[in-house]
């Protein structure tokens, strides 16, 4: 079924993505980078490429809750927030 080839491209993207930059340092700002390059991918790329930059879009957010974001969390401890990862 074509939800699990994606969500197993996902899954391999993600352990490839936590292994090659671990940690969770401006993981906000890779997402939003992520975005940017699917927005170009859309405008100007053939389908292939447009799927693998949704595919590491997805990823990121996914980091933003399994990894934080070590950028935000003095920002959320001023505003009273929890910190992103327990
Ligand atoms: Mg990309």
């Amino acid at each position: 079924m074509d939800i699990d080839i994606l969500f197993s491209e996902i899954r391999e993207e993600l352990e490839r993505a936590r292994a090659k930059f671990p940690g969770d340092g401006v993981t906000m700002l890779a997402l939003m980078e992520e975005v940017g390059e699917l927005a170009k991918a859309s405008f100007e790329e053939p389908r292939a490429n447009v799927r693998k930059e949704a595919v590491q879009v997805a990823v990121m957010a996914m980091r933003v809750v399994l990894d934080g974001d070590s950028s935000l969390s003095e920002w959320r401890q001023q505003k009273g927030l929890d910190p992103l990862v327990q």
